[in-house]
């Protein structure tokens, strides 16, 4: 496919990660290697295809899948690719696509619940600490009372530390985060 003939969502996912899925010439070797391809209703090398035809049924069957949920960000793919693609990234900004437009399904809406409670801890915090995550997630959830037996245990070995640890950079840590947002660089 040439340059111009990248579709718009191909363009968007260009300027937001620098990866240009145009260039991948579906090999197959991100998803040979992805721990999650077995439970993904679309792999790897599907979704940078779904991506470069990026037509509006393309986009809505990236935006409402369940793979882009189910991504570990382990980067796999990306250090696999041939062509020095990453679909890691690709992932990740389909992910923020599928949130700002309403796309999650019911069905991750417990995964988003977590990835916004780890975004917001480690804006708040630089880093990501057990207590603030599991409250924020809990609260946000819904999800009040899985894995509340394991709390004592975990607290009797220091795996649950009540007192947030936090970075001394975190101001420039909450700089990038609202540049982020903006689009733009810190
Ligand atoms: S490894 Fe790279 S070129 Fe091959 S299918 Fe995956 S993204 Fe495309
Ligand atoms: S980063 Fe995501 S898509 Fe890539 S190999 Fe890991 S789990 Fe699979």
């Amino acid at each position: 496919m040439s340059k111009s003939a990248a579709s718009k969502l191909a363009e968007t996912i260009r300027h937001a990660t620098g990866c240009n899925v145009v260039e991948c010439y579906q090999c197959g070797k991100c998803t040979a290697g992805c721990p999650m391809a077995k439970y993904m209703d679309l792999m790897p090398s599907q979704i940078m295809r779904q991506a470069q035809i990026g037509d509006d049924e393309a986009t809505d069957r990236l935006l409402k899948s369940n793979a882009i949920w189910l991504c570990l960000g382990c980067l796999t793919c990306t250090q696999r690719c041939p062509q020095k693609l990453d679909p890691a990234a690709v992932i990740d900004a389909l992910r923020e696509m599928s949130n700002e437009r309403g796309a999650v399904s019911a069905k991750q809406r417990k995964v988003l619940a977590f990835h916004k409670a780890f975004l917001k801890c480690v804006e708040e915090t630089g880093r990501m600490g057990e207590v603030p995550l599991t409250s924020l997630y809990k609260m946000t959830s819904g999800d009040l009372f899985s894995d509340v037996l394991m709390a004592p245990l975990m607290l009797t070995r220091g795996k649950l530390p009540l007192v947030p640890k936090v970075i001394r950079g975190r101001k420039a840590v909450k700089r990038i985060f609202a540049a982020c947002r903006k689009g733009g660089k810190p």
